[in-house]
């Protein structure tokens, strides 16, 4: 198997035949060849994009959106296939790939194909004269992901730029190539010109690549905080238009009237989905001292239940870390965790079995981990983790609780359990983060716009505010009468 680029409508390994393995984190079996994209390669993805920019933007939104519905409709055909490319690709279990990942690409091909025809302008009403504004796509944009949800972001970022009439070169992570090539497929089967959504395969020299391309508009980054300020410095340079989003270190409060049940349910979902590698975490889960005691018990008794094992299983719910490299880093931090005075409760370890009694101990298999006696100012507590690593933390008053979740340079989401409608509402609207729950986690609808405060990120995505990322809006004075000249 190759993993290539697709470029111009088709499958091609590119002018440059340096290539390297990608690993089934569940097995560390090789999967296959990864390309990697060079100067002419990317050469030719943004001559056959900036040809598929000039057909695409000259269609109305009614026929952009066709396309878009058509694209969705095809993933949703091809679930199964694509659900179990990404299982092996990501290590993530295939429940989750199939009730999420694949599903919710095909929503927000259907969410911004349906909102094509009705992008517009305003119109103004002036004195002897009128004007208006258009919502003109920007040119070229691209999309560089991350390795947590390959097919998501791609769609997450394809779809509203699609929708606007730009066309998009996109670059997964060199630890996922597979679906993005799914969606470059569903694209041209839909009726895209060829060149409309390019996919090269390449590491950060080639998303670098991409950056620093004058042809080139607007760079959307999934990503680290890290490599979100080398693009934002790149983009800068060339004042390009840029979307980052990227890491947290999220707070989850959970209050004394909160149900505990869903609560409990809630911090693990927020620790343990996708084995813990969602940027949007709520990895700080700090519980009311009146509750501490019974809000742990249940928390550990359930994650000691959670079926870890071969992520194809269809009854399995953890699947395996995506690299060793970067269980290996999730490792380390449990090890700070413990030399810096934190109790682990339960998990942190390499489990040779799983929960069938299957042999796992050559895949990147790490159990959930549950870490009390905690302190703010723990590594554990600051830096993101990005896997299955929960701290629990104690609290006594809202205003307390309140300055703490704050206290972090992170700004992605955050949650608050409470049954009192003043309380949450009250607490939500004080905490510096961009995305907010209340009594749930992690649930990310189309509907909604998605993003970061502070280092989290810039721009939204998601949502009728994404369109204003993929447009440029162009003011229009058209005069009545004569032209008033002191000449
Ligand atoms: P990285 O920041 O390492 O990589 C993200 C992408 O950027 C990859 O495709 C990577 O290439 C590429 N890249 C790396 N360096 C550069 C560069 N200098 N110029 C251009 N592109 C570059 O993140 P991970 O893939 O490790 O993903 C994990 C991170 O992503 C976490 O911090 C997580 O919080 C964040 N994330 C944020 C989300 C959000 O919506 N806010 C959602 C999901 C994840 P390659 O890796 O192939 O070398």
């Amino acid at each position: 198997m190759i993993y290539t680029h697709f470029i111009d409508g088709a499958l091609t390994t590119g002018l440059n035949r340096r290539s390297w393995i990608n690993y089934n984190p569940a097995n560390n079996n090789p999967l296959g060849e990864v390309c990697q994209a060079n100067d002419e390669d990317i050469e030719a993805a943004v001559n056959s994009s900036e040809k598929a920019f000039q057909i695409w933007k000259s269609k109305t939104g009614a026929e952009r959106g066709r396309v878009l519905i058509t694209a969705a409709n095809i993933l949703r055909s091809r679930l199964e296939q694509i659900a179990l490319s990404e299982t092996q690709d990501v290590g993530k279990p295939i429940s989750e790939s199939l009730a999420v990942d694949v599903s919710s690409a095909a929503d927000a091909l259907e969410y911004f194909g349906g909102m094509a025809a009705g992008i517009h302008g305003e119109f103004f009403d002036l004195k002897n004269a009128f004007g208006y504004t258009r919502r003109e796509p920007l040119g070229i944009c691209a999309g560089i992901g991350a390795w947590n949800y390959p097919i998501q972001i791609a769609a997450w970022k394809a779809a509203p730029a699609l929708a606007c009439g730009n066309s998009m070169i996109f670059k997964p992570s060199e630890l996922t190539p597979a679906t993005a090539l799914e969606l470059a497929k569903a694209f041209m089967e839909a009726g895209a010109p060829p060149g409309l959504f390019n996919v090269v395969q390449g590491d950060g020299r080639v998303g670098a690549m991409l950056v620093d391309h004058p042809g080139i508009a607007k760079i959307s980054l999934t990503g680290s905080v890290s490599t979100g300020k080398k693009i934002f410095a790149g983009a800068v340079a060339q004042l390009k238009q840029v979307t980052l989003e990227l890491g947290g270190k999220s707070p989850l409060i959970i209050f004394e009237d909160a149900d505990i049940h869903n609560a409990v349910s809630a911090a693990m979902l927020a620790n343990f989905y996708t084995q813990g590698e969602v940027c949007s975490n709520g990895t700080r889960v700090f519980v009311n001292r009146k509750i501490f005691d019974n809000f742990l018990r249940q928390l550990k008794d359930r994650t000691e239940k959670i079926r870890l094992g071969d992520p194809a299983d269809p009854d399995t719910q953890m699947g395996a870390i995506i690299s060793k490299a970067h269980m290996e880093k999730i490792t380390r931090f449990i090890d700070s965790g413990k030399s810096s005075g934190a109790t682990l409760l339960t998990g942190g370890f390499r489990p040779g079995k799983d929960f069938k009694g299957r042999d796992i101990s050559s895949g990147n298999f790490l159990a959930p981990a549950i870490f009390a006696d905690c302190d703010d100012s723990m590594e554990i507590c600051r830096e993101e983790i990005f896997g299955p690593v929960l701290s629990i933390l104690s609290f006594d008053s809202e205003e307390e609780v309140i300055g703490r979740a704050n206290n972090t340079p992170f700004g992605l989401s955050a949650g608050v359990f409470t049954n009192d409608l003043k309380r949450g509402h009250r607490v939500i609207h004080q905490l510096q983060a961009g995305t907010c729950w209340i009594n749930n986690y992690n649930i990310t609808p189309i509907e909604l716009p998605f993003g970061g405060y502070k280092q989290s990120g810039q721009g939204r995505e998601n949502s009728l505010a994404a369109i204003q990322h993929y447009t440029q809006l162009k003011s229009v004075y058209v005069e009545l009468g004569n032209v008033e000249s002191p000449y």
